[in-house]
C-alpha cells in the first residue's frame, strides 16, 4: 500500500523487528538511505541496498542518514561504508560521541548492545534542511525516546520518517527514564510538534507505514499516561523491550548466560534500582516476566524466543 503512496524516489524497505526500517531516497545528483538496522543483519543490509541501487540503475550510496544511535537504526553503518564508500550523518548532539567512539556517551554498553565502530562526514542540525534523493526534507528534534533524535519532514508530499517518537501504536522505549533522566514530558511535546505538521504519511523506524495520523497520535498519548503515571511501570517495561530485544538476535540462549547480561548491562541496573530489587531477584524476575507475557519461553536450561514480538 505504501509504494501507492509515495512519490517517485522514495523506497521503504521493511525491515523485522530487529533492524529499524530502511528508507531510500534516489535523485540524480544523490542516492541517500535513513537508516541502516541491526549489526547482526548488517550483511542482509548490503544486500537489501545493492539489490534496491541495481533495481533503480544505479551502484553507489551517496550517504548514510540515522534518525538517532540505537544499534538497530546504525548497526550497519561501518559495513555499508565499507562496501559503498559513502559518506555517513548523525544527528549534531552525538557528533562528539562518535569521532571519539565514546563509550561513555554512545548507548551500546549501557544497553547491552553492540555496534561495529564506523566514521561520520556530516551531522544533522534541527531547524535546518538536507537533500535526500530529490526532495529537501526539514530535519526536527525529537527528544524522549533518544534524547538526541531527530525525525525528518517532507513538506511538500506531507511525508514524517518518524523513528521511534511514533509508530503506529505507540513508541520505542522511554529509555532516559530508567536511569533517571527527563523523558516523559520530551515525549509529549515530541507528540505535540508531530501533530502539529500536516502529515499524509508516516514512515515509522519499525513496522508498517500508516496514515492515520490522528489515530495514531491519541494511543500514543494514553500509552504515555499509562507509563508517566508509573515510573516503575515504565522500568518494567523497558527492562522487558531489552530483554527481548536481545532475545530476537540470541533467539535461544542458556538462561545462565541471560542473568549474566542483565547484571552486566548497566541500563538494567538502573531498572533493577528503580524497582526496588536486588541485581540477582531482578535477573530472576526478569526472564520469567518476558515468559510471562508470552515474548519468551523456557526449554530445559533455555530460555528461547518466542513470537508474537513484543
Ligand atoms: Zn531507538
Amino acid at each position: 500500500m505504501s509504494s501507492l503512496l509515495l512519490p517517485p524516489g522514495i523506497e521503504i524497505y521493511e525491515r523485522g523487528w530487529l533492524s529499524a526500517n530502511n528508507i531510500f531516497h534516489f535523485g540524480d545528483g544523490d542516492v541517500s538511505i535513513v537508516d541502516t538496522g541491526y549489526y547482526a543483519h548488517s550483511k542482509m543490509t548490503v544486500d537489501i541496498v545493492t539489490n534496491a541501487l541495481k533495481k533503480n540503475g544505479l551502484s553507489s550510496l551517496n550517504k548514510i542518514i540515522n534518525t538517532h544511535l540505537h544499534s538497530d537504526h546504525c548497526g550497519g553503518n561501518a559495513a555499508l561504508q565499507e562496501h559503498f564508500g559513502c559518506e555517513i550523518y548523525v544527528p549534531a548532539a552525538e557528533a562528539l560521541a562518535v569521532q571519539d567512539w565514546n563509550a561513555d556517551l554512545l548507548s551500546y554498553e549501557n544497553l547491552g548492545q553492540d555496534c561495529p565502530q564506523f566514521s561520520h562526514h556530516g551531522i544533522l542540525i534541527p531547524g535546518q534542511e538536507i537533500l535526500l534523493g530529490r526532495y529537501l526534507w526539514q530535519i526536527l528534534a525529537a527528544p524522549g525516546h533518544d534524547p538526541h533524535s531527530v525525525i525528518l519532514y517532507q513538506a511538500e508530499h506531507g511525508i514524517l520518517i518518524s523513528a521511534d517518537a511514533l509508530w503506529e501504536e505507540g513508541f520505542g522505549v522511554i529509555f532516559p527514564e530508567l536511569w533517571g533522566e527527563p523523558g516523559f514530558e520530551e515525549v509529549a511535546q515530541t507528540l505535540d510538534l508531530i501533530e502539529a505538521l500536516p502529515v499524509s504519511l508516516v514512515i515509522p523506524g519499525h513496522g508498517r507505514p500508516f496514515t492515520d495520523l490522528a489515530k495514531s497520535i491519541e494511543t500514543a498519548r494514553s500509552r504515555l499516561d499509562y507509563l508517566a503515571s508509573s515510573p516503575d511501570r515504565n522500568s518494567r517495561h523497558g527492562a522487558k523491550v531489552l530483554l527481548k530485544y536481545k532475545l530476537l538476535e540470541w533467539q535461544k540462549i542458556e538462561m545462565q548466560a541471560a542473568h549474566r547480561w542483565i547484571t552486566d548491562t548497566p541500563a538494567l541496573q538502573h531498572a533493577a534500582k528503580q524497582l526496588h530489587m536486588g541485581m540477582d531477584e531482578f535477573a530472576q524476575w526478569l526472564p520469567q516476566a518476558l515468559v510471562k507475557s508470552g515474548a519468551a519461553k523456557l526449554e530445559g536450561a533455555y530460555l528461547m524466543n518466542h513470537e508474537p514480538t513484543y
